[in-house]
This record gives structure tokens, C-alpha cells and sequence, in this order.
């Protein structure tokens, strides 16, 4: 291993204070608008029409941005995990003033004239217009004069920008307008996510309402006295709301949770709507019929036809499964009723669902998810998730103890390399069969903490990009989840979703660090918005391969691999409830493309937003909520936790959707056959993770399968093929 100690470049520093936080974030934005005035002062497109070269405009710029970039993700990153409020409220301010910033450059019109003057200089602006529909590749950049294929895609990507933000509008009281909108929603994008983040809400119920539940569960949970009796005080996070949904055996506490959690950031209510509308009028300012048909021009599904096509025929395919799943968990809940001779109303309710889900699992595949826990403990499991990704991609994990820390800490201290002292750090190889250089770094945050991100999910710390004199930067990136904590007597176990959830951020995390890209801009995860979940995706299937959840199986206390019986049980479970999991990504699809496409504007500010979300979601997926017990459908306002649809995926949710119909071609394709073949999985790691956003997603699929995708394979897993 020794060969593996030195890393070429040394870990960022996480030893931002409040005021450096700010003054941080405004100083990159100085010394960009520095760099711009001057491009602007001594480039003359309308005296020198030649002057505008890609050395000349574009290089100085993706120069300052890969600069930029080592320190701009950090400060925006405290905010998620820094321990100290005064960090968080920093860096959601340097965010703010970074993005308020953005949003200024991509507004300049003298730069968009000299960036226009490269484009009209090149031969690219010709042949796109020759061929509209042409990806760029690198015939097409070499035609057009450009030294690569990135560089044109990064020519023709920023100057399409500048028009999207505006600057094919007059100036005037259009602009303007838009340029104000712009800004609104950057705030709005800020305090939704506080709101989220910050989110602190909880229940006090008492021992018996709680019956059901696992110990280890309640334990981790808060006591005290409320309201003159001894109680616990269940909050929302994952780890106490969804073990409670599963097993509470009291459909009132059920209903109570349910209910609560779908209102518990209500301030976000008013800001989504005011969100949607923004964006409605900003794409019709731009002359498009609405916000869905802009935000999906320049991903791969290019027009929103393409993407309810593929929704509306989803639904279509899912809706009879969804059907017959219900009427067999109605069934089973009419059993547990009568036993207990309760009295059974025929419905099946949202509330109903984690719990008879569980019991039918429980019951019918005899599997209990606790058990099969028992053979997964955090630690071990993510040392054997990384053996996979050795074997596959030809990649060393070395974590660095506390003095690996001192030794490559820039300032010679363990703790500045990291921002909380839960946080685990690993320098990335290549072992010897890739050449044995560096990768990057690995930081694993992934217990709760007050004030942490509530979800799961892999952060960017510092991208990779080549440097000024040849040499590469190499990335640095994080994984921030929200695994229980070890208890006094037990490692953190995971539950099989878990460890798909698991792995399936490792692979954001994998995208991320082995990403080989010329710009910063596209390094790893940076791809349109419906491909970058297909790799991730594509990893869950080993977590559903016999041979691969053996190998991540090790008994917390035996030591031993879960036994083939129960691996058996595990995969027939798979598909179990399929049809109605499917279709509640299908609601949020649809809710996204609904109310970002409205016929009008005065439609949508009519528009009942809470109402609409709760309607979609009993048709679509067939659960009922309150308004089935006589109450109305504006009882909840699952909206407003919606944090994708704030956080960058509007009109764009179906990503998840279309995302697994790449992922499930490309597994099907290339790796159900042989799930550990190390050639395959270098010439994956090679074609398709290290391009990152750097040539046309589809492009990249294309080589990688050798062929246009098709839908047939995940149709086919799906058991809806024929
Ligand atoms: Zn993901």
C-alpha cells in the first residue's frame, strides 16, 4: 500500500470562520468582474473583428472559472454541514451573493458580445446552422477551427446562456423584468432550502401510541415529560418518520405523522407558488409557451413532447399493476382488521403504505428487514462496497487516520481537512492495473446532526479540470447522509434500502471522482439533469445480485455472509410493490410537468397548488388521503418539501424516470451477464463517467452501448415488456 501515501495535491481546507465565509465569496466575484471589464476593455470585436479568439475570450474566462471553483463549492457547502449556525447562515449568504453575482454575468451584454463574436468567428455558428440537429464531436469542433470538442461545446453552451438569460430580449423594461425575476428566484431557491434544512418540527406521543416500533428506533429519540406525561418526542427526520410509518401498529399515530410531515416547512408554500409563477413569466418573456419547454431544450429529451409522451405511456403501462397491488394490500389490511376486530372501511390509505408494504414482505416473502440488517453494518459494508469499485474501475481507497491528516494537512493540523470530526477521509488511487496515480479525495459525512442536510445525497467539494501548465487538479468530493447512529450496544445496521441508497450515492461519488474533463464546468456529476442519475441507478442493480450482496454481507457479530436463503428472499423482493413505487415518481413527474406547463399564466395564479398535488397523487397512484374520509384534498402541502423542484430539477423530475431507462439498457446491456468484469467496468469508467458534461449525453450513451438506447430493458425489469 505504501506506494499509495502521497498524494500529488493537497486536501482542501475546511477552516472558514463568518466573516472569511463572506468576504470569501465576494472577493471571487471581484476578481471575476475584474477579469471581465478588462476582456471587455481591450477586445474589439467592432474594430477588430479577428480579435475575438477562444484564446483570447473564452480561455482567460474558463481559467478564472476552474480557479474559482476550488473555493466557491466549499463556501456553499458549509451551510449543509457545519455544526456552527453562524457557519451555515454564512455560507448560505455566500451563496447568495455568488449566485446573485452569477446572475449579474450572465446578464452582461458586452461580454455576450464578445463571446457572440467567437462563436460567429468560429465555423461553429455555420455548421449549426447548416445542421441543427447535429451534436458537436470532435470532426465537427476540428471544422470549425476549435482546438477540441469540449471547447466547442463549452463555446456554444455559454453564448446559448446569455441568450436564455435574457439578452436576445430589447433593453428596457423587459430586461429589466427578467433580470429582477432571476434574482427573486435565487432568493427563493435560498430560503426554501433553509426552511428545509432548518426544519426542526417533531411529535410528543406516548409509549403505547408508539407500539410497534423497534426499540433501537425509540431509543435513539428524545424523553421528557410533555403535557404532564412521560412521552417521546418523534421528529421528522428519515430515521425516526420512516421506521415509524412501517411499524407503528396504531393507524391514528400513522395518519398523525403523515399528515404532520406533509406540513411541517408550510412557510414554503407561498414561495413555491411564487417560484412557478416567476418562471412562467420569465419563459414567456423569452417566447416560449412555458417554463417546461426552456428547461428541457438542452436536455436530452430537447422537447417536453418527448418527455409526456414518455410519462403519459409510463402510466399507461403502470396503472393496471398499480391497480392489482392495492387490492391485494387492501386484502391483507381487511385481515389485520378483522383479527383484531377493528373496523375496516374498504380504503386503503397513504399512511397504510410503509406498514402493510412492510407486512406483506414480512409475511409473504417471510423476510424481516431487521434481520437482514443484522448483516449489514455501516463500516463494514462501505469497506465492501469499495472492493466492488476496485475490482470494476481499477480503483484504491486509503482511508488516512488522524495522522495521515496532520502529515497532509496544508496547515499541519488533522481537523482543518475536515468539518466535523464524524467525517471520514479517503485519498483515491488508481492501483496498477490504471496506472497507479492519483484520483482524488473521498469524505464520508453520514450520520444525522442538528442543522445537517436531512437526505441522502453527494456533494462536489472541488472539481477536477486541467491546469494552466498541463497538469491536472484532482477533485475532491462528499458523500452527506443520514445512516442511524451506533447505539450503546450496536454498530449502525442498514436496512437493504439503505444500502441501496448507499451505494447509490457512492456512484454519484465515483461519477464525481473519476471524472477526466479539460474544464471544471463539466467535471463528473455536471451532465444534464435527465442522464446524471443513470450511473447511480445502473450501480443499485448490484445490490440486487446475488453474488454482489454476498460479498457486502458480514453478520455484526458472527462475522458471517448472509445466508443464501435469505439473499434468495431478499431479490424476490424486488419488484414487490413496483408498479405503485413507480407511480409515485410518476406523480411527482407529472405534478413537476403540470405546473410548469400551464395553457396560461392567469391559469396557473389560479391554480390551487396543495390541491393539485394531493388530486394528482390519488389518481395517479390510487392511495387515498383524508379528503376520503370526508375531509377536503388542500390537507397537506407536499410541495413545499419538494426541494427538487426549488433545488434545479424543475421540469425536470422525470430525469429519475428516463434516467433508469439508460440505466436499465446499459446493465442489461453490458453487465447482467457478468456484474464484476473489470474490462467492461474500466470501459464504462472510461466512456461514460469520465466525460462527465464534457460532449452530448447522448453521444456518450451512443458509444458506450453502441447503439441509440431503447426503453425495452427497463420496460423488461419492470415485468411490463409485451
Ligand atoms: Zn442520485
Amino acid at each position: 500500500m505504501s506506494k499509495y501515501t502521497d498524494p500529488p495535491q493537497a486536501p482542501p481546507l475546511f477552516t472558514g470562520t463568518k466573516e472569511s465565509i463572506v468576504a470569501d465569496a465576494k472577493a471571487l466575484c471581484d476578481t471575476t468582474r475584474s477579469l471581465l471589464d478588462k476582456l471587455v476593455a481591450e477586445i474589439k470585436p467592432a474594430e477588430n473583428p479577428k480579435a475575438a479568439t477562444f484564446d483570447a475570450v473564452m480561455h482567460p474566462q474558463t481559467e478564472d472559472e476552474n480557479t474559482s471553483s476550488l473555493s466557491a463549492r466549499i463556501l456553499g457547502f458549509y451551510q449543509y454541514v457545519s455544526a456552527d449556525v453562524e457557519l451555515r447562515d454564512a455560507s448560505t449568504e455566500a451563496e447568495k451573493i455568488m449566485d446573485e453575482f452569477g446572475i449579474e454575468c450572465g446578464m452582461r451584454e458586452d461580454v455576450f458580445r464578445l463571446v457572440d463574436a467567437v462563436y460567429k468567428n468560429s465555423g461553429l455558428a455555420a455548421s449549426q446552422e447548416a445542421d441543427k440537429g447535429r451534436l458537436i464531436d470532435e470532426a465537427l469542433a476540428q471544422a470549425a477551427g476549435l482546438e477540441n470538442a469540449e471547447s466547442a461545446r463549452l463555446l456554444e453552451k455559454e453564448r446559448k446562456n446569455y441568450i436564455r438569460n435574457g439578452l436576445g430580449l430589447p433593453e428596457g423594461p423587459q430586461r429589466d423584468r427578467f433580470k429582477e425575476i432571476k434574482m427573486r428566484l435565487s432568493q427563493i431557491q435560498i430560503a426554501f432550502q433553509k426552511n428545509l434544512n432548518e426544519e426542526n418540527g417533531g411529535i410528543w406521543f406516548t409509549e403505547k401510541e408508539l407500539a410497534g416500533v423497534p426499540l433501537d428506533v425509540l431509543d435513539n429519540m428524545e424523553r421528557g415529560k410533555h403535557e404532564g406525561q412521560e412521552k417521546i418526542r418523534l421528529t421528522f427526520k428519515y430515521t425516526d418518520l420512516f421506521p415509524t410509518l412501517k411499524f407503528a401498529k396504531n393507524p391514528a399515530t400513522r395518519k398523525k405523522v403523515f399528515i404532520e410531515n406533509e406540513n411541517k416547512c408550510n412557510d414554503n408554500v407561498p414561495l413555491f407558488k411564487e417560484a412557478i409563477l416567476l418562471r412562467d413569466e420569465a419563459a414567456r418573456l423569452l417566447g416560449y409557451p412555458d417554463h417546461a419547454s426552456f428547461r428541457i431544450e438542452d436536455k436530452m429529451a430537447k422537447t417536453p413532447k418527448t418527455v409526456w409522451d414518455f410519462l403519459g405511456d409510463l402510466k399507461t403501462r403502470l396503472a393496471p399493476g398499480g391497480v392489482k397491488e392495492i387490492k391485494h394490500l387492501l386484502e391483507l389490511k381487511r385481515k389485520y382488521y378483522e383479527a383484531r376486530k377493528m373496523r375496516f372501511d374498504g380504503n386503503y390509505y397513504l399512511w397504510d403504505h410503509r406498514f402493510y408494504d412492510r407486512m406483506m414482505v414480512e409475511q409473504e416473502y417471510s423476510i424481516d428487514e431487521n434481520a437482514v440488517a443484522e448483516y449489514f453494518p455501516l463500516q463494514t459494508t462501505v469497506e465492501a462496497m469499495f472492493k466492488i469499485f476496485e475490482k470494476l474501475f481499477g480503483l484504491v481507497f486509503v482511508p488516512l487516520d488522524d495522522a495521515d491528516r496532520k502529515r497532509l494537512s496544508p496547515t499541519g493540523k488533522a481537523e482543518d481537512i475536515s468539518w466535523h470530526p464524524d467525517v471520514t477521509i479517503f485519498s483515491v488511487w488508481n492501483d496498477e492495473s490504471e496506472g497507479d496515480g492519483f484520483v482524488g479525495y473521498l469524505y464520508l459525512d453520514l450520520h444525522p446532526r442538528t442543522g445537517k442536510y436531512g437526505h441522502a445525497a453527494n456533494f462536489n467539494l472541488q472539481p477536477g479540470f486541467l491546469k494552466a501548465d498541463g497538469t491536472r487538479h484532482y477533485p475532491a468530493t462528499s458523500l452527506v447522509c443520514n445512516f442511524s447512529k451506533p447505539s450503546k450496544t450496536k454498530p449502525s445496521l442498514l436496512k437493504h434500502d439503505e444500502v441501496v441508497t448507499l451505494f447509490h450515492e457512492l456512484g454519484h461519488g465515483i461519477h464525481d471522482l473519476t471524472g477526466r474533463t479539460r474544464y471544471a464546468r463539466f467535471h463528473g456529476t455536471s451532465t444534464v439533469r435527465d442522464f446524471v442519475e443513470a450511473p447511480s441507478q445502473m450501480l443499485e442493480n448490484w445490490c440486487w445480485t446475488p453474488s454482489q450482496i454476498k460479498q457486502l454481507s458480514s453478520h455484526w457479530e458472527t462475522k458471517e455472509q448472509i445466508p443464501d436463503l435469505l439473499i434468495e428472499k431478499l431479490v424476490a423482493t424486488k419488484h414487490v410493490n413496483d408498479a405503485l413505487f413507480n407511480l409515485r415518481q410518476l406523480h411527482f413527474g407529472l405534478f413537476d410537468m403540470t405546473v410548469h406547463s400551464p395553457k396560461t399564466h392567469e391559469e396557473l395564479e389560479k391554480l390551487d397548488v396543495s390541491e393539485l398535488y394531493n388530486d394528482l397523487r390519488a389518481k395517479i397512484a390510487g392511495l387515498k388521503g383524508p379528503e376520503a374520509e370526508g375531509g377536503s384534498n388542500t390537507w397537506g402541502n407536499g410541495q413545499a418539501t419538494f426541494g427538487h423542484l426549488i433545488g434545479g430539477y424543475d421540469a425536470g423530475y422525470y430525469g429519475y424516470l428516463s434516467s433508469e431507462v439508460y440505466s436499465a439498457d446499459m446493465f442489461g446491456t453490458v453487465f447482467k451477464a457478468d456484474p464484476m468484469n473489470g474490462k467492461e467496468g474500466r470501459r464504462y469508467r472510461h466512456t461514460v463517467l469520465e466525460k462527465g458534461g464534457s460532449q452530448d449525453e447522448m453521444l456518450t450513451l451512443e458509444q458506450f452501448l453502441g447503439r441509440k438506447p431503447s426503453s425495452e430493458a427497463f420496460y423488461k425489469e419492470l415485468g411490463l415488456d409485451g
